[in-house]
């Protein structure tokens, strides 16, 4: 990812659009990142979830969903909270249409009032895969044009993000926290420890629709040609890019170090 660090925050690099945030110095941030921290200490999901919508960042806050295999597990939580948070779900155009119909479904059964769709624009598609195929020559690049920069701009009128990252699902997630600093906003993760136990557990005692590929082998589901079944045995994130050296789409990879 293409970005810039100087005595300010980290933001990202304006030759890709993008807005510079409003700077905070590297100990304000680091002071306000120490105290959230502690806030957070000993708190469940719903508790940080509280934290971010009600405490510290209320009505500048919004949540990245992908509307995967357990994004309805972190839309719940959010939706007892307030159902009109903001939900930021990227369209990338390459996305299974089950995925399209449980984002409606889960919109009509949790209430979810502010569901925002991103997209590139027409002259991003155009200018950087007019084939639709950029995903098969160059897949962090695709990821990029598709995700990084639309979810970028959307965030950009917020102070903090939450987002559903748990700590089990890779390797680069293993040491995430339950708030973090992210290109210049807080980063809430209010499922940071839970597991899949946890997260099935959760789905079966509220009743919740399941996303309509669970059930078909893929335990976690991105876009359609980047994913792929997994079989028995293999690791539940095997299907995601699988056959690369690539587990992280970009838009949560932490500075220096990426649904
Ligand atoms: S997951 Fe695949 S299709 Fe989707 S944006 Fe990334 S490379 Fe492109």
């Amino acid at each position: 990812m293409s970005s810039t660090s100087t005595g300010n925050v980290t933001v990202i690099d304006a030759k890709r659009g993008l807005r510079p945030r409003a700077s905070a110095s590297d100990v304000e941030v680091a002071a306000r990142l120490a105290a959230l921290q502690e806030k957070a200490k000993g708190r469940d999901a719903h508790g940080i979830l509280e934290l971010a919508l009600r405490e510290e960042f209320a009505g500048k806050t919004a949540v990245v969903s992908s509307f995967g295999a357990e994004s309805v597990v972190l839309l719940k939580l959010v939706a007892d909270i307030d159902p009109n948070t903001p939900i930021l779900f990227l369209n990338t155009g390459k996305l299974f249409g089950e995925t399209l119909r449980y984002r409606d479904r889960l919109q009509d059964v949790l209430g979810l009032g502010d569901v925002r769709s991103l997209a590139p624009s027409l002259e991003e598609r155009e200018k950087k895969d007019p084939e639709g195929t950029l995903w098969s020559r160059d897949a962090d690049a695709c990821c990029d044009f598709r995700k990084t920069i639309p979810l970028s701009r959307a965030l950009e009128p917020f102070q903090a993000q939450i987002t559903g990252r748990k700590r089990f699902q890779t390797r680069e997630r293993a040491d995430m926290q339950a708030v973090e600093y992210f290109e210049g906003r807080y980063r809430f993760n209010p499922l940071w420890q839970w597991d899949l136990h946890q997260l099935e557990a959760f789905v079966e005692r509220n009743n919740l629709p399941q996303h309509p590929l669970v059930e078909d082998g893929y335990p976690s589901i991105g876009c359609m040609p980047c994913t792929r079944r997994v079989q028995a045995g293999e690791d539940y994130r095997a299907g995601r890019w699988s056959g690369l050296d690539k587990d992280e789409c970009g838009i949560h990879l932490t500075d220096g170090g990426g649904i």
